[in-house]
């Protein structure tokens, strides 16, 4: 079909319909199990960090002179502070690097500045939802990660969507919300290629952010997930700007953390994470450390610095070739099969591990549905709002880096055929006719 759905004959979306039925019953038989889930690296990506392996040479020194098998180091080894500060561009003494998650990382934050606080006594946010008789919530532009919103449900934390936009949250919309509630206590931004639209935060966006903390109520924290800094699929690509110095100059330094890790750099379930803060957070964070563990794996670390050390650039270009191909496929196909009969839109990202498409309102949990019974797995309808409830059911996450190029192209085919037909259900029923 060439033409817009809409404005087909009744007549001609039944027959459309049953032509499409009758290939997605053959595509069935196949017992096709595909996979657009989750965004994981694939194993040939994987593989170009398989030189981690023996890269110590037995060689445990770090340049201090200290030994990286022992215990010690809570922040993190020097060699790995100082990449996390590369990545999330902030001065080392301010970065802690830590185990292989940066997700962990954000729940020992929200943790910390719930129960004990993070800016000294009284400042525990637990106090001051007891003293106003309420919740502590937080800002989560949409669609957003559902990790994030999982964190904030493990922790009793309300979440209170805003829109996303092309250039960001809407900031009006964030602003007018952390005027008028106190218990507002922070944002979950992820500003470079974020999950799952790609967009990259503007320049202006990253300075209204960087100036937030001092409309909020006290103790406003901006969560930066920075899970995509150096995660570009284009050249020249899309440049983010940078917050420190904006947090610096407007004297919130204190009230943002940034987090990075080396999950989709090197490997994704052993690498190293990292958040940066102002001195007086990072003290705190410290300490709550402290009651967990000795200290990191330190060993891990070592390898990480070793094997990262100038070569960032050139190692994520080789990632960007393996996975650029499965991004062109699925906006190739959407591109052919969605864009003429105008029933979805997606992005076009430049980087990161998602493509984010809307359908017609209504209809992504069928579409989800109809995909998984032909045999593609995708992130659930929903996902991407907080509570896994998309008001408007119409937002779909693809992550096209784990399954082989023809597996996607696959899946993408069977995505978009779903996609039509449920469409062209939705426009019979609309019309009366079944
Ligand atoms: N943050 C974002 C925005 C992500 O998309 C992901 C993984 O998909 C993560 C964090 C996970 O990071 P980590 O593996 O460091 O816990």
């Amino acid at each position: 079909m060439t033409q817009p759905l809409l404005q087909h004959t009744s007549e001609r979306l039944r027959e459309r319909a049953c032509e499409l039925e009758a290939r997605l019953d053959q595509l069935q038989a196949q017992g096709l199990k595909l996979d657009l889930t989750r965004g994981k690296p694939a194993s040939d990506q994987l593989a170009l960090s398989n030189e981690l392996d023996g890269i110590l040479g037995a060689d445990y020194r770090l340049a201090d002179g200290s030994d990286a098998r022992n215990y010690g180091s809570l922040l993190g080894i020097p060699e790995a502070r100082a990449l996390g500060g590369e990545l999330l561009d902030a001065p080392p003494e301010c970065v802690i690097a830590g185990g292989n998650s940066s997700l962990s990382l954000m729940h020992l934050v929200l943790d910390t500045a719930l129960r004990t606080g993070l800016w000294g006594a009284g400042s525990a946010w637990c106090e001051a939802a007891a003293a106003a008789g309420g919740r502590i919530k937080f800002l989560c532009p949409v669609p957003g990660y559902d990790r994030h919103f999982t964190i904030c449900d493990a922790l009793g934390i309300e979440m209170i969507a805003v829109p996303m936009n092309d250039a960001g949250p809407d900031m009006d919309a964030v602003e007018h919300h952390v005027s008028r509630d106190p218990l507002i206590k922070g944002i979950w931004c992820v500003p470079k290629y974020s999950n799952p639209t790609g967009c990259v935060y503007s320049d202006a966006v990253t300075a209204r952010i960087a100036t937030l903390p001092r409309q909020a109520g006290p103790n406003f924290l901006v969560m930066w997930d920075n899970a995509y800094a150096v995660h570009d699929l284009v050249i020249p690509a899309p440049r983010l700007r940078s917050l420190t110095p904006l947090l610096a100059d407007a004297g919130t330094m204190e009230n943002a953390v940034l987090f990075a890790s080396t999950s989709k750099i090197t490997f994704a379930g052993a690498g190293v994470a990292f958040l940066a803060s102002g001195g007086g957070v990072i003290t705190a964070l410290e300490h709550a450390m402290s009651a967990m563990t000795i200290g990191p794996d330190k060993v891990n670390q070592l390898r990480h610095a070793r094997f990262l050390d100038g070569r960032l650039e050139a190692h994520m270009q080789r990632h960007a070739a393996l996975i650029r191909p499965k991004f062109d496929a699925v906006l190739e196909r959407l591109e052919a099969s969605l864009a003429p009969l105008q029933i979805a839109d997606w992005t076009r990202p430049k980087g990161g591990y998602f493509i984010s498409l809307n359908t017609l309102p209504g209809i992504a949990k069928c579409v989800v549905a109809r995909a998984r019974a032909a045999g593609v797995t995708l992130t659930p309808a929903g996902a991407t709002y907080p509570g896994g409830h998309d008001p408007n059911d119409t937002n779909i996450r693809i992550a096209p880096t784990f399954p082989n190029l023809v597996d996607v192209e696959a899946a993408t085919d069977i995505l978009t055929l779903c996609i039509e037909l449920e469409s062209i259900e939705q426009i019979l029923t609309r019309r009366g006719v079944h």
